[in-house]
């Protein structure tokens, strides 16, 4: 492939002072094949960074996610319903959430972030992996898919016990090793 391009880079995409075409849209993302999106810089729905929030990116879990489709997919359950957004004939990015959280401004901004080739996600606060009693974050967000900072995602899994909080003066606090 030697075709000129105006989009060089992944960073490229989503550039407003550039003329981006679907068609190549299309191309890069055929180039860049199963590349792996590195998280977008702050949460999408509080706009805070990991820094500030700590614990793990969460791009899924039960009643939350954002995942991508080779297919439209809407519908589902009705309190949760599933959403799509068309980034070409055969790419979707599917929402899904408590019904009417995605709003119009919301849906753009994933767009934003998938168009920029990074990946959406959620913190643990949004998300409410969150400790039941002092309120701060748990020490892992079980039952969730979440992101890495190299773009690799992971499933923490349901532990079978309380993963406890990371707030040393609750009740709730276990400390971990990393
Ligand atoms: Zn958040
Ligand atoms: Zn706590």
């Amino acid at each position: 492939m030697n075709k000129e391009f105006h989009i060089k880079s992944p960073s490229d995409i989503g550039k407003q002072n550039q003329k981006v075409s679907a068609e190549d849209i299309r191309i890069i993302k055929s180039l860049l094949g199963n590349k792996k999106r590195k998280p977008s810089s702050h949460c999408l729905l509080c706009k805070k960074t990991i820094e500030e929030i700590g614990g793990k990116r969460i791009i899924a879990q039960k009643t939350l996610g954002i995942y991508n489709s080779k297919i439209y997919r809407g519908g589902g359950d009705p309190d949760f319903p599933e959403l799509s957004i068309k980034l070409d004939d055969a790419n979707y990015i599917v929402l899904c959430g408590k019904k009417g959280m995605w709003t119009d401004e919301l849906i753009e901004k994933v767009k934003e972030i998938y168009l920029n080739d990074e990946c959406p996600w959620f913190c643990q606060k949004c998300v409410g992996k969150t400790c039941h009693i002092c309120g701060e974050i748990l020490n892992n967000p079980i039952g969730s898919d979440v992101i890495y900072d190299d773009g690799c995602i992971s499933h923490v899994a349901i532990l079978g016990y309380n993963p406890g909080c990371v707030n040393e003066s609750c009740e709730n606090y276990k400390k971990w090793s990393k």
